[in-house]
């Protein structure tokens, strides 16, 4: 677990307009905290940022104690959980969970261990053999939860991780997503455009608009209209 720390971030995109303006934000170790806001306001480029994805233009990022600008994605000790899912539709689900362990030489044993306790708290453990293509959507976002989980990553990083579900699942994945959470207790960083999605989640809200921090608060801090 850690703490993300984000100092005076910017992202200018080549030719394009400022889409992250000078954006600060100190998440706590454990503190699960969701970005929100119209769609091109920045999230997912802030979010992309703190990944790796995206270069940072200006500013900081760090993790933990570390400054991260220029650590590769995968030396940043975090995963993070897409809407496609992006699970490699040839390997069955097993060897898609150890995929990440596999690359990181972790020893069979641990990562069978490691495999087999995800898959419990989940609920996928009557899939391990089966490929993506034969689960439901529900069961394949429970596979990407799984694969982030099994790295015991410093922090989760979410892009809406939910909204190709449909309205009865994503309630349901929105409860699992917070009890995981609790009980991992591992800081997370979550977009949505869901406000339901984001009151339920979030320790605090972030809203952002153009490429700035409008309100940052507690939900009922943010949502209540005196
Ligand atoms: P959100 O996730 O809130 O919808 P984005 O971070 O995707 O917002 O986009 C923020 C702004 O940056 C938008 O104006 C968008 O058009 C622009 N943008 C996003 N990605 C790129 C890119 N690869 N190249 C140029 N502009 C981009
Ligand atoms: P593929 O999809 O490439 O045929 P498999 O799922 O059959 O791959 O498994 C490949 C490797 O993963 C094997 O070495 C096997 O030992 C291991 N493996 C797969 N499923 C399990 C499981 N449920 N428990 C322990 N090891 C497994």
């Amino acid at each position: 677990m850690a703490s993300i720390s984000l100092q005076n971030i910017s992202k200018v995109y080549p030719g394009g307009a400022k889409a992250v303006s000078d954006i600060n934000l100190d998440i706590a170790d454990g503190e699960f905290i969701v970005l929100v806001g119209p769609s091109g306001c920045g999230k997912s480029t802030l979010l992309r940022m703190v990944a790796g994805l995206e270069t940072i233009s200006a500013g900081s990022a760090s993790i933990g104690d570390r400054k991260v600008n220029n650590v590769e994605p995968a030396d940043r000790d975090i995963a993070m959980v897409f809407q496609n899912y992006a699970l490699y539709p040839h390997m069955s689900v097993y060897n898609n969970l150890a995929y990440g362990l596999k690359n990181q030489k972790t020893p069979r044993a641990e990562i069978d261990k490691r495999i087999q306790a995800a898959a419990k708290m989940l609920e996928i453990e009557q899939y391990l053999e089966r490929k993506p293509r034969a689960l439901s959507g529900g069961q394949r976002q429970r596979v990407a939860m799984g694969r982030a989980i099994v790295r015991e990553p410093k922090a989760f990083l979410f892009d809406e991780p939910l909204s190709n579900l449909d309205a009865k699942l994503r309630v349901s994945m929105r409860g699992e997503i917070k009890h995981l959470q609790k009980r991992l207790g591992t800081t997370s960083l979550y977009v949505t455009h869901d406000q339901l999605e984001a009151m339920t989640l979030a320790d605090r809200l972030v809203v952002l608009n153009a490429g700035r921090i409008e309100q940052i608060g507690t939900p009922l801090e943010v949502y209540h209209t005196p």
